[in-house]
């Protein structure tokens, strides 16, 4: 096995159009434990870890990309440990949602980038980067694309990316709004999530988003939900008002977010319990989010902030 290691970020892109078989590897805390336990066994392995562009961090101003509050360039090497020291205030369901990845070891190599690059429908940022509005900056020797994250996973571990394209940073809509991000899994430390629900509030727009991981081929969102959700607090005036959702209304939201899952029955937990544990999730989170826009509190959360559900 060949293991390249591009001087720059416009090698790598060479690189990369020469020999597509060639597999990034970043923090590779996904990519060695393939190639140990014997599941993958690449041509060669093309080390991103060097590569300064990806490890920046970038404020970009209001308005761009259509984010009224500015957005985050991150780039796809940034390790899960400065999204959680640099970006909970930009970036709050992101931000929770990296502290729920494996241990203090992994999320000092793992990244968002790598998370994307793998696509597993139980990784932790997915529902964070949906409920977000994120979008994925894809390059390749042929130019740039940016793709919305609602296009970016194709099936269980399949992303849109072609075979010479390199992710460069994911950008995410700095939060206009609360959000949460919960996660049900055995413990609350070094677990793959059995499922996980991620809700932003999104005021300027009257608009809530939702991600689901772990529940369906693919990560996805309850469009169904979230539409039902914005009429309520449309209809009540609610979000000037701040009044509570009325329970009915939360009970029904977190069916419909149920509703959008496609769970199987496998080793971490069954397709019923999923779809049950979802909705929980779906009524905590929006309760979470919805107490915090109402009272202006960071994190009204019961539990003190406890990542799980
Ligand atoms: C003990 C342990 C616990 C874990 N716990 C969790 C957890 O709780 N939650 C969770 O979500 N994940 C978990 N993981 C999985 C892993 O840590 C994450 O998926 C992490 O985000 C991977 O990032 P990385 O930088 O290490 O990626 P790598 O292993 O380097 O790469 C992962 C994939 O992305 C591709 N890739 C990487 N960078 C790029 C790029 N710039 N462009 C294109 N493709 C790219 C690689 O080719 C590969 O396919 C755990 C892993 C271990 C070993």
């Amino acid at each position: 096995m060949d293991f390249l290691r591009p001087g720059g970020w416009e090698e790598a892109l060479a690189v990369k159009a020469e020999r597509p078989g060639a597999l990034p590897i970043a923090g590779g805390t996904d990519v060695m434990v393939e190639i140990n336990h014997g599941g993958r066994r690449p041509e060669a392995l093309l080390d991103l870890s060097g590569i300064a562009e990806l490890h920046a961090l970038e404020h970009e101003p209001a308005g761009a990309g259509d984010a009224p509050a500015g957005r985050v360039r991150l780039g796809a090497a940034v390790p899960y440990t400065r999204v959680i020291g640099e970006l909970g205030a930009d970036l709050p369901g992101l931000a929770l949602a990296a502290r729920t990845v494996g241990s203090p070891q992994i999320r000092n190599r793992g990244s968002v980038g790598g998370n994307l690059g793998a696509a597993s429908p139980a990784g932790d940022c997915h529902p964070a980067l949906l409920a977000s509005g994120a979008e994925v900056e894809a390059v390749s020797v042929r130019g740039t694309r940016h793709v919305p994250i609602d296009d970016f996973y194709l099936g269980v571990k399949r992303n849109a990316l072609a075979p010479d394209e390199l992710i460069r940073s994911v950008r995410v809509p700095r939060a206009t709004g609360p959000q949460q991000f919960s996660k049900v899994g055995p413990r609350n430390a070094m677990v793959i999530a059995v499922c996980a629900v991620a809700v932003a509030l999104h005021p300027e727009r009257g608009t809530v988003r939702t991600g689901i991981g772990s529940a369906a081929p693919t990560p996805v969102r309850a469009r169904e939900a979230e539409e039902y959700i914005a009429g309520v607090l449309a209809d009540g005036d609610l979000w000037e008002r701040r009044d509570p959702i009325p329970p009915a209304a939360a009970g029904r939201f977190a069916e419909l977010v149920a509703d959008a899952c496609s769970p199987i029955d496998d080793v971490r937990g069954t397709a019923a319990y999923r779809r049950h544990a979802v909705a929980v999730m779906a009524r905590r989170t929006l309760r979470w989010c919805w107490d915090a826009h109402r009272s202006g509190a960071s994190d009204p959360r019961p539990e003190g902030g406890a990542p799980c559900a």
